[in-house]
């Protein structure tokens, strides 16, 4: 008997019901709304698996909102078979749908009272029964939310009449499912979202493709992370108009039909679920409350403008229930037991569900059957869910009509949280990746083209040019050259004439000598005219040679301007490749992080279990991980083939101070893995780590430069060169300024390494390193003292080895550099990695006579004898007991102060 019932129409409370959730659950919260304070999201129940909502992939980042599920009943009118057989009988029911509430008749007397969120009485148009039950569903399903609309009842109550109904001959008689994908088409846009539609029969837990009927016996798979069910066998067919679903409706039905004929049974027995698949792109959607941001909290131009879309996929599940009256009953068409208990397993394990959620049971059997695993996101699950309830009003099925009612009432007591179905379209963000890296190659390759093209035009002019220049005055000179030598010539003949005539004249007796000397001046006057008028002309070629050697030259200087040209488009396309690298990494790292974050959610882990340099290594942060998923190793091979570590690290040098900060983090991604160390020092990562930390102004580019640092710092060629580089010095400069904790611990780390090398102690302590290690206590950060106390522990036990082996004489540098009373004073500290490294530094120090003195005067040997015998651990516990026994100082010193040993 539901509580929610009260007897002759009395008007008792109904108690459970007013405990239900607000009537809110219709409304589609908006996708940033948070749920109210009043409100608190219900935690969920049973097997279903909520993914974490604030993950790296997902793009809704809001944990659901409560959202009841909903139920209507809706009664049939009599049939021509009813209204003779029952002509004489009054409805077992009666509906009082304006307050909300259905009377069962038990006899003529008495009659119980059932609220529900709707009642659609037998004069209930098809148009009506949609937008109570159905529309409110399909418009959240356009806005991002999966949605289920069901039926149950009765066989011949109406529940495909209710769905399924074409509408052919009539359109006001047309069903749910037809309407409903109307409103989709009218939404939706072919440019920006798909729609497309699968449906399937479920019958004896076997579930068949209504499309492609050879497809008997589909999969149900479900995601591990988001706990979604799928079916990758069902054949999905996209949808662009009304008439191809119609069509595609008409052909389920008739492969029904005939599946239904083969199997020897009829459509009643078998559940049939149409599927319809929206996916809708938001345009525009960006930043604001889905940012990546940077480290510095700003986001990078480069990242910005390649941040993936956002897409919405959403799915409205129609089912039409098998026939809800008990098989036994109805005959069951010869069927045995065992299959009659198959037929009605998934519908017996829907009521079975419904009844755990609706009593909040921890345990849900969603898993018992198909219909239950299929359905596991509409009841208790993500989706808005409405159920309609199909009855008669048959006298004769009282029984029926009772316990359906029953059902509907339990099932208004579940609770879904209802949540939108966003996330980040990787694949397109990909695509558009791809396309602009070709764009840009293409365009460097087009540039790069032109100016060859246009160097070797100049070139070929200035040639022609200088060429025809040398032609012209080569042949001016020429003809001038002849030109003189016959003037020469002509000259000396008449002066060789003239002096023969001179010679004959002064053999003969001399009358007109003095005639003569006159024309013999006279010649050479005009010989000394026409030399200079020649000597004009060669000037005048000389200044016309110089003039065409100036051309040549600005001819050449043009060349070495194109040159640079082609320099400076050089160094773009470099830049650009650097740019490409970037993106890659970026790109990588993203996947990668989308991995991560899947991976762990898997686990259902909440990523606080670090270890490590875990910060700056994503890898890193799950050891387990690191050492079983192919996953991280196969993007860091990626990484190395796709941009070559020589690319990465020459990243390091960049001007731009993102790619800067972004080429470190992948360096020390890098290093985290013993596997590439090697690789990383050969190609002189090292060297340019020990750059950064020298040369770089951010702390975040110092920090992950230590972190690496750190790591190479495992292994003792690495430390050696490290050393050598002057890698202390580094990193007590970075240790002085820094302020973050973080940073500090990566230093610390990497010195706390250094000091594990025998060979180093003198130069690390000649070099400030213990100084440095002492100067980081000052943050007080338990990461940073552990690194510090590791350190110095290292140091200790190398030094007392040195010693025993008498390669060291000598008080200890510890001592020297002062780092005793630190020791001391910690040695007795809460957090127990502090203490037991520090609780081994003080055993190894006192091992040596040379120390005892400072031992004592520092109230180390106060610390042996607490440690000797408070300490947990058992063989430090003894290590300190033999220490205290073995040195001959710290024994009188006990005895001096009457303590017994
Ligand atoms: P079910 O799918 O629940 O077995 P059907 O939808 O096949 O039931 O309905 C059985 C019969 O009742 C059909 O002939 C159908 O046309 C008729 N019917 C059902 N509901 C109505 C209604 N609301 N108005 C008129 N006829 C109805
Ligand atoms: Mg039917």
């Amino acid at each position: 008997m539901a509580s929610g019932s009260y007897r002759n129409g009395g008007p008792k409370p109904t108690s459970k019901l007013d405990r239900l959730p607000p009537s809110t659950a219709y409304s589609t919260p908006k996708p940033s709304a948070k749920p109210r304070p009043s409100a608190a999201p219900v935690p969920r129940r049973g097997g279903s698996v909520a993914p974490a909502a604030a993950s790296a992939g997902k793009a809704g980042g809001d944990a659901g909102v409560p959202g009841r599920v909903r139920v209507a009943v809706r009664l049939r009118p009599r049939n021509a078979e009813e209204t003779i057989a029952d002509a004489d009988f009054a409805d077992c029911v009666e509906l009082q749908p304006e307050l909300k509430r259905l009377k069962l008749r038990k006899n003529n007397w008495e009659s119980e009272t059932y609220e529900f969120d709707e009642l659609l009485t037998e004069f209930a148009s098809q148009k009506r029964v949609y937008e109570v039950v159905a529309k409110p569903v399909v418009e959240s399903v356009l806005e991002g939310y999966n949605g289920t609309v069901m039926a149950y009842g009765q066989t011949g109550t109406g529940k495909t009449y209710t769905l399924g109904r074409l509408g052919e001959e009539d359109t006001a008689a047309r069903g749910i499912m037809i309407r409903a994908m109307e409103d989709i088409l009218a939404d939706t846009s072919p440019e920006t979202d798909s729609v497309s539609v699968s449906y399937l029969q479920l019958y004896m837990e076997s579930i068949q493709d209504l499309l492609v009927p050879a497809n008997d016996n589909i999969a149900i798979i479900e995601d591990p992370k988001t706990g979604d069910v799928s079916l990758p066998g069902a054949t999905s067919v996209e949808i662009r108009d009304q008439k191809s679903f119609m069509e595609l409706l008409r052909l389920g039905e008739a492969h029904r039909f005939a599946a239904n004929t083969k199997l020897n049974t009829e459509s009643s027995r078998s559940h049939a679920i149409l599927t319809v698949h929206v996916k809708r792109s938001l345009k525009g959607k960006h930043d604001a409350d889905h940012g990546f941001p940077s480290e510095n909290g700003t986001s990078s131009t480069l990242v910005k403008s390649f941040r993936p879309p956002i897409v919405r996929k959403s799915k409205l599940v129609v089912v039409d229930l098998a026939g809800s009256e008990r098989i036994d009953k109805s005959g069951s068409e010869g069927h045995t037991l065992e299959e009659a208990k198959s037929i009605n397993l998934s519908l017996s394990a829907l009521g079975k569900c419904i009844n755990a959620l609706a009593e909040n049971s921890p345990h849900v059997p969603v898993r018992d059957s198909k219909l239950t695993r299929l359905l596991r996101d509409s009841f208790g699950g993500s989706a808005r869910t409405s159920l309609v309830v199909t009855i008669g009003p048959s006298p004769r099925h009282r029984g029926e009509t009772a316990s359906t009612i029953m059902f509907g009432q339990r099932a208004m007591k579940v609770e879904n949280m209802v949540k939108l179905k966003e996330e980040f379209d990787y694949k397109s963000l990909c695509r558009r990746l791809d396309i602009e890296l070709d764009k840009l190659m293409a365009e460097n390759e087009r540039q790069r083209k032109g100016f060859e093209d246009e160097i070797e035009r100049i070139r070929t002019e200035a040639d022609s040019r200088v060429a025809e220049v040398e032609k012209g005055y080569n042949y001016t000179l020429e003809n001038e050259r002849l030109k003189y030598q016959q003037d020469n010539m002509d000259s000396i003949k008449k002066l060789e004439e003239k002096w023969m005539a001179n010679v004959n004249r002064a053999r003969a007796p001399t009358t007109s000598s003095s005639a003569d000397i006159v024309e013999v001046r006279q010649l050479l006057q005009n010989e000394k005219l026409l030399r200079q008028s020649t000597e004009e002309v060669v000037v005048n070629l000389k200044r016309e040679i110089s003039h065409w050697k100036r051309l040549e030259a600005a001819g050449s200087s043009e060349i070495v301007k194109l040159r640079k040209m082609l320099d400076s488009e050089a160094n773009q396309k470099h830049k650009l490749e650097e740019e490409i690298a970037i993106l890659r990494s970026q790109l990588l790292q993203l996947s990668f992080q989308a991995d991560e974050t899947s991976r762990s959610l898997d686990r259902g882990e909440s990523g606080k279990a670090l270890t490590g340099f875990d910060s700056l290594v994503p890898q890193a942060r799950h050891p387990q991980l690191r050492d079983s998923a192919n996953g991280p190793k196969a993007s860091i091979a990626k990484l190395f083939e796709q941009v070559g570590l020589q690319k990465i690290l020459s990243l390091l040098e960049s001007e731009d101070h993102d790619v800067r900060v972004h080429a470190v983090k992948v360096v020390a991604n890098l290093a985290a893995e013993e596997a590439n160390q090697d690789k990383i020092v050969e190609a002189g990562g090292l060297t340019s780590l020990l750059m950064l930390l020298r040369n770089s102004e951010d702390e975040t580019i110092r920090r992950v430069a230590a972190g690496a640092i750190a790591n190479l710092a495992m292994n003792e060629t690495n430390q050696e060169l490290i050393m050598a580089q002057g890698g202390i010095v580094l990193l007590s400069m970075t240790a002085a300024d820094a302020e973050d904790p973080q940073t500090l611990r990566m230093v610390a780390g990497a010195i706390a390494n250094l000091c594990g090398n025998e060979k180093l102690q003198t130069k690390l302590s000649v070099e400030g390193g213990i100084k440095a290690l002492l100067g980081m206590v000052r943050c007080g950060h338990p990461d940073v003292l552990a690194q510090v106390a590791r350190g110095i522990a290292n140091f200790a036990k190398c030094e007392s080895r040195a010693s025993t082996q008498g390669n060291k004489v000598g008080v200890s540098l510890l001592i020297e550099d002062g780092a005793l009373p630190w020791i001391v004073k910690n040695g007795n500290h809460d957090a127990s990695p502090i203490r037991r490294h520090i609780e081994l530094a003080l055993c190894h120090l006192a091992q040596h006579e040379v120390n005892a003195k400072d031992m004592i005067s520092e109230g180390g040997l106060w610390e042996l004898v607490r440690i000797s015998r408070d300490c947990s651990r058992e063989d430090i516990r003894m290590l300190a007991h033999r220490t205290l026994i073995s040195s001959a100082t710290l024994q009188t010193e006990l005895r001096r102060l009457h303590i017994e040993f």
